[in-house]
């Protein structure tokens, strides 16, 4: 699939596949307004585009963005990440049998889900070991 992206959304969706960790809008206006992003709603807009192509995911407990790791997100109602509260290093959590167990449940309840996000958090193998 290729997507034409605009100059903002690639600036930030570039910026975001740089980092290895979550950053928050604010940030990201921070760091591209040498590029000649200036205003928060530029980036909302371009930030609202990549979640929605699935290129980019929210992380809603740290109101925070990151690059999808994956250039072909499988299955985009479901996405799940392991987050660290010791040094915020967030990676994306692929595992198929939560999808399938997810889709057995929504089966068995008759609700129809548009998008469902995990975020578990704790602490990484380093930080356990700090
Ligand atoms: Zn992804
Ligand atoms: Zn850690």
């Amino acid at each position: 699939m290729s997507l034409k992206l605009s100059k903002n959304q690639t600036l930030v969706l570039n910026h975001l596949e740089k980092q290895k960790q979550p950053l928050t809008a604010y940030t990201i206006l921070d760091n591209l307004r040498e590029n000649g992003i200036k205003a928060p709603l530029q980036v909302y807009r371009a930030l609202d585009y990549l979640v929605k192509l699935n290129k980019v995911h929210k992380i809603d407990s740290m109101n925070a963005f990151i690059a999808c790791n994956d250039h072909e997100c499988e299955n985009p109602e479901f996405i799940a990440f392991t987050i660290c509260d010791g040094c915020e290093n967030v990676s994306e959590v692929k595992d198929k049998s939560i999808s399938s167990s997810l889709s057995k449940i929504k089966k068995k309840s008759g609700f129809t889900t548009r998008k469902t996000s995990l975020e578990f958090h704790g602490l990484c193998k380093n930080c356990i070991s700090l």
